[in-house]
């Protein structure tokens, strides 16, 4: 088991751990603040290093129900029981994190299922099961009055015995906690949305900074593609 330290601070660029295991090109480690890919965020990419050694980092990933640190083909690996830093790239995780942060804001301005999402550093879509046209303007309007409202952002963990003695909680969720775990993590943006999220989120909206909406696609006839760009 891995200690996932990306989960309840997801502003940690590093971190030193020791190495548990290592399989072909992937490594295992105590703790961590690398996310792997999940939830349409694409895994942490950075360095690990260690006495007299240290690899790129090219992905994060489960892999045989661990947290596997993907490296560079033909790189050096550490030996089982090492010490090691762990550094993420961390320009790149934090345009995933203002991606994923504006994603929700996305969500909580169309009000339709989601049936899917991707999230990059350079651009994001999310799409929605709806029929009605997108008003482009309006939604990008919408976004940046709740980017510049500047709305707190939080995670909080859950027991779903907790979730039960709060039908109410359950009923404000814009998604539906998944059940079978014992604990759920739950992201809330004040005053705008509250859900089961797994992924690494801004401390407050106005970090997502200058966002805007790209195209917005017509995938079939109950289906919208929203695309979102930052524009720096
Ligand atoms: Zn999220």
């Amino acid at each position: 088991m891995t200690t996932e330290l990306f989960r309840d601070d997801s502003y940690l660029k590093s971190c030193n751990a020791t190495v548990m295991g290592t399989g072909e090109q992937c490594v295992f480690v105590d703790q961590t603040v690398f996310y792997p890919l999940g939830g349409g965020q694409p895994g942490d990419t950075g360095t690990l290093s260690w006495d007299g050694g240290a690899a790129r980092i090219v992905d994060t990933r489960y892999v045989d129900g661990g947290i596997g640190h993907i490296v560079e083909e033909g790189a050096a690996m550490p030996d089982v029981g090492a010490a090691v830093e762990l550094t993420i790239d961390w320009d790149r995780r934090y345009r995933h994190m203002r991606m994923h942060t504006a994603m929700h804001l996305l969500g909580s301005i169309l009000l339709y299922p989601v049936t899917g999402g991707n999230i990059s550093a350079e651009k994001s879509r999310l799409d929605f099961d709806m029929e009605d046209t997108v008003d482009k303007e309006a939604v990008s309007e919408a976004l940046t009055r709740l980017v510049e409202d500047n709305h707190p952002v939080s995670c909080r963990w859950i027991t779903e015995d907790e979730l039960d003695a709060n039908p109410e909680l359950v009923r404000t969720m814009s998604v539906q906690p998944p059940r079978g775990k014992g604990s759920i993590r739950l992201l809330e943006i004040a005053g705008v949305d509250l859900q089961p999220c797994g992924g690494t989120h801004l401390r407050s909206t106005a970090e997502v900074g200058a966002v805007r909406i790209g195209k917005v696609e017509k995938k079939g006839r109950q289906n919208r593609r929203v695309n979102i760009h930052l524009d720096d």
